[in-house]
């Protein structure tokens, strides 16, 4: 077997790849390689509408199952990429396949971080990342009655939702002082800590887990004091592993996440690498090597890779963005605040319709929009354009914020 361009990772990055290229008529060979029996398919929902059961699986496909014969995209799936071999332009599969390539492109995202404590592989501890994850993960919740959620980052607080609206009674513990601590800024932590409060979600910050007891199941997460909170299904969100060790064991340079140049090259040749894999210098990130966990990053740097195999090359400088929906609050997010030294607060709150502006050194670089569509679209313009403005205009609410860009030109 041979492809000119063989895909490792059939999810948001992989699936683009081969879309764009398509896209730009590249008439060559085209395979993914994926360790999911699925076709490829959104992951955001697997916390949000589709753990809801709003949404079935149809629904989340990225294409129709047919598109991919269409465009004679040939899916080998239930596969795994077990060794690299970048001199002979081939890889091994866990099947012990081999399977020859022109062009490699990485784009194997990561598997959910678990916690290594006692206890911490028992039945009913759950991960999420996987269609799979997601169906186990709502069949244990239908009998459940106590629900332990890890981790205050988006996912977990998107699975408490959920879940808080089927009437569970979830108790999420956050080790840090805040939730969303790693992405977001004070103000937007409280209010998502007050709303999930309200709701009748138990937030426990700053608490330490120590073990998950039970004997052949869980039964509860035993904390730093010694508190044993009782528990039949654990929920754990606290980051992703990146899946990048074929890639390093053949000798790609990078570590957490496999480095990547600007056109989203590794170390070795013929080799890219994409998506939540992929560790680049990003310009939103003052070129600091960072990993997104993004859609907009998987599918941004697809586009940069299939534009380059055609000869259309440019470096990748995508201005980051995110969303999360919680009960009825659709969170958007530009840029990122990372490194802020002022928060701007525009809008109250207690309407929860705001939006909070962060800025370093007096330039806009990121902005969390609550309920607020408007301030979203015109706040990534302000962040893509590094508008210098005072906090005393960013907050006034009758001012659009798309004007301060057109008198700072
Ligand atoms: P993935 O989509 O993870 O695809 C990687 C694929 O490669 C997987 O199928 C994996 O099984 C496979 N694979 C791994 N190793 C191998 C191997 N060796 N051989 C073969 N196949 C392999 N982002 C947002 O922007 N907004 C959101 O609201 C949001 N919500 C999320 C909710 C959940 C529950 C999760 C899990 C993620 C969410 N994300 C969200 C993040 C987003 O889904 C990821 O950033 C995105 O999927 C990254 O795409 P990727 O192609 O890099 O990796």
């Amino acid at each position: 077997m041979f492809y000119d361009i063989l895909i490792v990772g059939g999810g948001h990055g992989g699936a683009q790849v081969a879309v764009m290229l398509r896209t730009q008529k590249f008439a060559g060979s085209i395979a993914i390689i994926g360790d999911e029996p699925e076709f490829p398919y959104e992951r955001p929902p697997l916390s949000k509408e589709y753990f809801a059961g709003e949404k079935e699986f149809e629904r989340i496909q990225l294409r129709p199952a047919k598109y991919w014969d269409e465009r004679e995209v040939t899916m080998l799936l239930g596969k795994r990429v077990a060794r690299v071999d970048p001199v002979a332009h081939m890889v091994t599969t866990d099947g012990g396949e081999t399977i020859g390539y022109g062009k490699l492109v990485w784009a194997t995202g990561g598997s959910p971080r678990m916690l290594p404590i006692p206890g911490g592989d028992l039945p009913g501890v759950q991960g999420v990342r996987t269609r799979a994850d997601a169906d186990a993960m709502k069949a244990a919740s239908e009998s459940a009655r106590q629900i332990v959620v890890i981790g205050g980052g988006y996912i977990g607080l998107e699975a408490a939702a959920v879940l808080n609206k089927a009437g569970k009674k979830v108790v999420l513990l956050e080790a840090l002082d805040r939730v969303l601590a790693r992405v977001a800024g004070v103000d937007l932590s409280r209010f998502y800590e007050k709303e999930h409060r309200e709701h009748g979600v138990e937030i426990r910050l700053g608490v330490r887990v120590e073990a998950i007891e039970g004997v052949d199941h869980v039964t509860g997460v035993r904390l730093a004091d010694g508190e044993v909170v009782p528990a039949d299904l654990v929920i754990v969100g606290i980051g992703i592993v990146p899946a990048v060790e074929p890639l390093i064991a053949a000798g790609a340079e990078g570590g957490n996440g496999v480095l990547v140049d600007k056109l989203c090259k590794t170390s070795l040749p013929d080799i890219y690498a994409i998506g939540d894999c992929a560790a680049h210098a990003n310009d939103y990130a003052e070129g600091a090597v960072i990993r997104l966990e993004s859609v907009q990053n998987a599918n941004d740097q697809a586009n940069v890779v299939a534009k380059g195999i055609v000869g259309d090359e440019a470096p990748y400088h995508a201005i980051p963005w995110f969303w999360s929906n919680q009960y009825d609050l659709k969170l958007q997010t530009a840029g990122l605040s990372t490194g802020h030294d002022e928060a701007v607060l525009r809008g109250d709150p207690v309407s929860r319709s705001f939006s909070v502006i962060y800025l370093k050194a007096g330039t806009v670089i990121a902005i969390d929009c609550v309920n607020a569509t408007k301030d979203y679209v015109q706040g990534r313009m302000i962040v893509t354009a590094g508008l210098q403005a005072t906090a005393e205009q960013l907050a006034d609410i009758e001012r659009p914020l798309k004007e301060l860009l057109s008198n700072s030109l």
